[in-house]
């Protein structure tokens, strides 16, 4: 059983759920969790939150019911060049970031090109999860994004399931 789930949505990613945070503490005391990441998508999402509601993330309470709170995005990458949706001044108070493709955002590509995106958008070192980079619509290379990893990035680590999704994060590192 996992005890931190590093991938959630609350209801600022304005689709999908209605949850705030409290209640997704709650929910994660009911699994046995000991630690939740809040990671709503970026701005670039279509009716998700806007670059302040990460600015402010960083002033929230880190701790509900027990629960430890770590503040993150679900950034989109958003070409090929590896751009993201939030600036290195609001990333660098989030303690970590996922990078993800996304349909709405994202033009699928070759497996050499989406790689090379995956690639670019690691630059800034807060993004520390491959997003979903298992998904057949937006193909890579997985041997070059383990060359292209850091050091410290344990491949496979994190399996998210605990909050009844099935998503495959394909690498994460230095997050804790
Ligand atoms: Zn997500
Ligand atoms: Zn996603």
């Amino acid at each position: 059983m996992p005890e931190f789930d590093p991938h959630t949505h609350s209801i600022a990613s304005g689709h999908a759920t209605s949850c705030t945070i409290t209640d997704m503490a709650k929910k994660a005391v009911s699994l046995g969790l000991k630690m939740i990441g809040i990671t709503d998508h970026g701005p670039a999402t279509p009716y998700s939150c806007r670059p302040s509601y990460f600015r402010n993330l960083s002033f929230s309470p880190r701790e509900r019911f027990g629960i430890e709170i770590m503040i993150g995005a679900e950034l989109n990458i958003l070409d090929n060049g590896g751009s993201v949706d939030l600036d290195h001044d609001i990333l660098k108070h989030l303690d970590y970031a996922i990078v993800s493709m996304h349909p709405q955002t994202f033009k699928p590509s070759t497996a050499a090109d989406n790689t090379a995106a995956y690639i670019r958008s690691m630059k800034h070192p807060n993004v520390k999860i491959l997003g979903h980079c298992d998904d057949s619509r937006f193909p890579v290379d997985y041997d070059a994004l383990v060359k292209a990893a850091p050091d410290t990035a344990t491949p496979s680590s994190c399996q998210a399931t605990a909050m009844g999704r099935n998503i495959s994060e394909i690498f994460a590192w230095r997050l804790l």
